[in-house]
């Protein structure tokens, strides 16, 4: 057989990869083994155009929450499947210095398009701990990462283009401008395989500093109307179930769960909300994230048809769908993509090495 293109890894990258460029009538195979965890599956999903303790604009906010809004919009659409849920986030006050500051923010045009309100009354969330009031955010919510993968798995088994087994690089063969694999040749190749590129003779030059991450799942007397997002987030998914989270670990990079996470989020959990709760579950997964923080998108230094879709770091939700679409038009019409997320900045790494 022969395609257009192979994809490695069914997370959230591979995932809206594969069906763009089926959608854009390419051929397309993927390889994806089930029993390997992802970090997709594992995440809360949470977009929030603001980032760390200080709430510092995320990178290219301005482009990539209103792309995101539609291009999840359309997905359901043609899916008929129902993931991009639209939250406003609660950020409670820990001084009158940070309530005077938002306070000015909120006329600044930087600013403006994500604020949503001042709370000044802490009663209005009694839920919340919250003696100074907070920052309501808009233009953030979660998206359904497991139905949206488990949907787009169902296609490509319809399809018959998915392989449940877990590729090798070390198999993978070059012949003049495309690749073979098992019988199989394809123009190019895109591996999508979160952390575990690592592992990946062809890419292992790449420098990713995953981060360990746990969240619990938790089951509140009473359900929350907003994300409260204050050292831990609490996010409500479904009536009275919330995730709350994630931990940030970059010593560890196994799967497992560990009751210093599970005490370090409640202690947090427990200074933020008044509610009681109940423990329903705990995970643990690894985010793909790059030394500078930055996506990891290209094609390899000297072997054109091997390429990288990867380094979306703690922010998938809101970086795939301007990336991914970035990324096709890049491989199907030669379009320039933005030079922040490309792989040559790293070259020099791959030619000392070999
Ligand atoms: C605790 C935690 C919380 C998070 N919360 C959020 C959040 O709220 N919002 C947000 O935007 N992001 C969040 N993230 C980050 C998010 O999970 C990632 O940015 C995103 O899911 C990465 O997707 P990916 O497809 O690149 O990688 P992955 O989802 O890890 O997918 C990689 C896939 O490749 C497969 N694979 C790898 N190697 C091979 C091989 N050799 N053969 C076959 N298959 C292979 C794996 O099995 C896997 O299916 C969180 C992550 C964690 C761990």
């Amino acid at each position: 057989m022969h395609y257009d293109y192979i994809i490695v890894g069914q997370g959230l990258s591979g995932s809206l990869l594969a069906y763009e460029l089926l959608k854009s009538g390419r051929t397309v195979q993927v390889y994806d083994d089930l029993q390997q965890p992802k970090s997709s599956k594992v995440a809360a999903g949470i977009y929030n155009p603001f980032t760390g303790r200080k709430m510092v604009k995320t990178w290219m906010a301005d482009a990539l929450f209103p792309f995101l809004q539609k291009y999840y919009r359309t997905l359901e659409a043609e899916l008929g499947i129902r993931i991009l849920h639209n939250l406003p986030m609660f950020r409670p006050f820990l001084s009158l210095k940070e309530q005077n500051e938002w306070g000015t923010r909120i006329y600044d045009e930087h600013y403006r398009p994500y604020i949503d309100a001042i709370i000044a009354d802490s009663g209005e969330w009694p839920q919340v701990v919250n003696p100074l009031g907070g920052l309501m955010l808009k233009q953030t919510g979660y998206v359904d990462i497991i139905t949206l993968i488990d949907t787009v798995r169902s296609v490509l088994i319809d399809k018959k283009v998915l392989v449940n087994q877990r590729f090798t690089a070390s198999d993978l063969q070059m012949i003049k401008n495309k690749v073979s694999y098992q019988g199989h040749q394809a123009n190019k190749i895109i591996f999508c395989e979160g952390p575990w590129v690592s592992q990946n003779r062809l890419f292992a030059w790449i420098p990713m500093r995953p981060v360990k991450g746990e969240i619990l799942e938790i089951e509140l007397e009473q359900p929350l109307e907003c994300i409260v997002n204050r050292g831990v987030f609490v996010l409500p998914y479904r009536d009275k179930y919330c995730k709350v989270g994630a931990t940030f670990d970059n010593q560890n990079t196994d799967w497992e769960t560990t009751p210093t996470a599970k005490l370090n989020l409640q202690r947090k959990l427990e200074g933020l909300l008044r509610t009681p709760y109940t423990v329903t579950r705990q995970i643990a997964g690894v985010r793909p994230a790059s030394l500078d923080r930055r996506p990891l998108i290209g094609l390899h230094p000297e072997f054109e048809p091997l390429a990288l879709f990867n380094g979306l770091g703690t922010k998938g939700v809101s970086l795939a769908p301007y990336l991914v679409r970035q990324f096709c038009d890049f491989l199907e019409q030669g379009k320039p993509m933005i030079p922040e997320v490309s792989i040559s900045r790293y070259f020099s790494l791959y030619y000392n090495k070999f």
